[in-house]
């Protein structure tokens, strides 16, 4: 087996270890494979070992890399898990399955207004800022509510759940506790009549404290592919 392969295999014990640790099924967890700075060929390996999500955080090297797997296309599915500005909205609508980092309302519009109609809805999750911090993206957990009843409204979106990059923090409780605030808003949400079915929390080195809280959906690059040097412009 190879080397990314080998790593995906450990990483999905790991989710499978949090899951029974948390009395969960496995099968509720779902592996994002972040793939941001490593080229197609590495994509194309976790493919052949198994693995079919991925994530992107920048528009133009995630398109550049939709491209290179155009002949893997119906059995890829790609994520754009990063800040999104309005003017790069329209070829992500075209050319991504999902969208996790929706911060406003102006941004949902305009994808939705740009996915094109042969297409299935895209599938979107709002990013939540859990941390409070002012300068990080995401909505405030108390605009939250209101951005999802609008998000929801929109013709070529599908609402699926919340996305949230809790700060690192010292110890698994304490980082537990963190993305505890994120699924407190999910839960609200839900319990608002809202039919959520994705809480995108967890990364390489918090995704056990995150299955912990409830987390649907982990996003995993280093830990897969190993660590990046950062050539990229954000
Ligand atoms: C880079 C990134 C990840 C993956 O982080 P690792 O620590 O490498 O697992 C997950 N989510 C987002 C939003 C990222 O930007």
């Amino acid at each position: 087996m190879t080397m990314i392969g080998d790593d995906l295999q450990q990483v999905n014990n790991r989710i499978a270890k949090a899951c029974v640790t948390a009395g969960r099924d496995p099968s509720e967890v779902r592996l994002l494979a972040v793939s941001k700075t490593f080229g197609p060929e590495a994509v194309r390996e976790a493919h052949a070992a198994g693995q079919s999500a991925f994530g992107e955080n920048y528009v133009q090297e995630g398109l550049d890399k939709i491209e290179a797997l155009a002949d893997l296309r119906s059995s890829l599915e790609w994520h754009c898990i990063g800040p999104l500005q309005s003017n790069k909205t329209r070829p992500v609508a075209e050319h991504f399955d999902w969208v996790h980092s929706i911060d406003r309302l102006k941004i949902a519009e305009r994808l939705s207004a740009q996915r094109p109609a042969h297409l299935p809805p895209l599938d979107v999750c709002l990013q939540v800022n859990v941390d409070g911090g002012a300068n990080k993206s995401g909505v405030p957990p108390e605009e939250a509510l209101a951005l999802a009843r609008a998000v929801a409204a929109l013709p070529q979106l599908r609402l699926r759940g919340l996305m949230a990059i809790p700060e690192p923090a010292a110890g698994f409780e304490a980082q537990r506790d963190l993305c505890l605030r994120a699924h407190a808003v999910y839960q609200s949400i839900r319990d608002a009549g809202i039919a959520l079915d994705t809480l995108s929390l967890g990364m390489s080195a918090d995704l056990e404290a995150a299955i912990s809280a409830g987390s649907t959906m982990v996003r995993v690059g280093t830990a897969i592919f190993g660590g990046r040097t950062y050539a990229k412009p954000a």
